[in-house]
């Protein structure tokens, strides 16, 4: 993109020292330039955007997503939503992930990218199951991704479930080189996905360790006691020991749902810098036991947050958050608000920055310019000791009024500008109605 974006009259969170109540920010390129309270002299070929007093921020990542699962929703086979994993699980999204073909991917993939650029989210981490058709399937991903402009960090979830673990290997090595070399534009990448870790042998384990550590890693794992028993029973071993065993883990891990995390395992991933991405409205909707938030985090774990597909904002997590800390707190425990604020803010950007090598995060001179402008005006004083309130309030739920990536423009006041919306969500109902039939 040529020019400039200028951001008038902006209130930044987090705000740089050196900035008063509000500030302009200038965008060169894919960077933040300048942050300063003086006047800016506007230039010809400027974006201009007049925020007059709204809302700032760094954009969000949301640390795990199943973007195939936006054609899921209200698929429970009865009136009431299914009780607990075991009823969650294989009767439903098995069935659900067995169905699916290349168009239902691209069709669900490009609607849940454009709801998450509308809800402020500028990178995706998403994992996909589609065992029906594996080989090619993190193509719609890639394209829809490039399509309305957001980072994605994508990956398979390969499972000996299906019994093709390999397959699912295979099409993330072959995704990661594709989305490596640019095929997928520059904010595309493939990582190493793996679903029930118990299933999968020590060799097709240690064949992608590699790849783990130099693209990225997405556990879906620790999600269920039944997935934990099966991890003893075939191992004796809970699954981060055994992934740490075979040398898969590393600072690009990524744990997703965590439900079942032990202390132990929480020390592992903190050891080798790992991540832990809560999903607090998918941990209180299936009624597992809530990940002990607390333990992770005093063990050095960086926690994020992801929304597991459920919605498109994860900024809208945040308040679930806490309540899943209150629930899985131990009594008397102080809540942790303040953690809650770095997991929505400073943790995504960390995640981000460690796979994009690049600084995401913080609204300073020299930054990677994603950011999201919200439809809001903070109308209590925004200070260190408020801003967590803030994002549990306010912030949560506020519209979001423009969305950039790496300087881009996604969103406009409002409006997404890369595709038509009314258009994506017409394709997704006429894909979801064909395959709910095939179900
Ligand atoms: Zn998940």
């Amino acid at each position: 993109m040529s020019g400039r974006v200028v951001i008038r009259d902006a209130r930044l969170w987090p705000a740089p020292p050196e900035v008063s109540a509000e500030a302009n920010v200038v965008v060169e390129g894919e960077r933040i330039a300048l942050v300063t309270s003086a006047p800016i002299a506007g230039k010809p070929g400027d974006w201009e955007i007049h925020a007059d007093g709204r809302l700032l921020l760094p954009g969000f990542v949301d640390a795990h997503t199943h973007l195939s699962r936006r054609l899921a929703q209200g698929l429970s086979g009865s009136r009431a939503y299914p009780r607990g994993y075991p009823q969650l699980d294989e009767p439903l999204r098995g069935r659900y992930e067995r169905t699916l073909q290349p168009e239902d991917l691209r069709a669900a993939a490009r609607l849940a990218l454009a709801e998450a650029a509308l809800s402020g989210t500028t990178t995706v981490f998403d994992l996909l199951r589609a065992p029906g058709c594996a080989p090619g399937s993190l193509d719609a991903v890639g394209e829809a991704a490039r399509e309305i402009g957001l980072r994605a960090v994508v990956a398979y979830g390969a499972s000996e479930r299906d019994g093709a673990a390999a397959v699912g290997l295979q099409e993330c090595e072959r995704f990661a080189r594709e989305a490596g070399s640019g095929r997928f534009g520059p904010f595309v990448r493939g990582a190493v996905g793996l679903c029930h870790v118990e299933t999968i042998g020590v060799a097709a384990l240690g064949g992608v360790a590699e790849l783990a550590h130099t693209n990225g890693l997405i556990v879906h794992g620790a999600e269920s006691e039944q997935e934990l028993a099966d991890a003893f029973d075939a191992h004796g071993m809970r699954t981060l020991e055994r992934l740490r065993e075979v040398g898969l883990l590393g600072p690009k891990s990524l744990l997703a749902h965590g439900n079942q995390l032990n202390r132990r395992e929480a020390e592992i991933l903190a050891e080798l810098s790992g991540f832990l991405s809560l999903t607090p409205r998918a941990a209180l909707f299936s009624e597992e036991r809530p990940p002990r938030l607390e333990a992770a985090i005093e063990a050095g774990t960086y926690a994020v947050l992801g929304t597991d597909g459920l919605s498109a904002s994860v900024r809208g997590e945040a308040p679930w958050a806490l309540a899943l800390w209150r629930r899985g707190a131990r009594p008397g425990a102080q809540l942790g608000f303040f953690a809650i604020e770095r997991m929505v803010l400073e943790g995504g950007g960390r995640l981000a920055g460690r796979i994009f090598d690049a600084e995401f995060g913080r609204l300073e001179e020299g930054r990677i310019a994603d950011l999201v402008l919200l439809d809001e005006r903070p109308a209590t004083p925004l200070r260190a000791d408020s801003a967590c309130g803030h994002l549990l309030t306010a912030a949560a739920d506020a519209r979001v009024a423009w969305t950039l990536v790496a300087g881009r423009p996604i969103v406009r006041e409002g409006v997404l500008l890369t595709a038509d919306l009314a258009e994506l969500a017409a394709r997704a109902a006429q894909r979801s109605d064909a395959l709910w039939r095939r179900i």
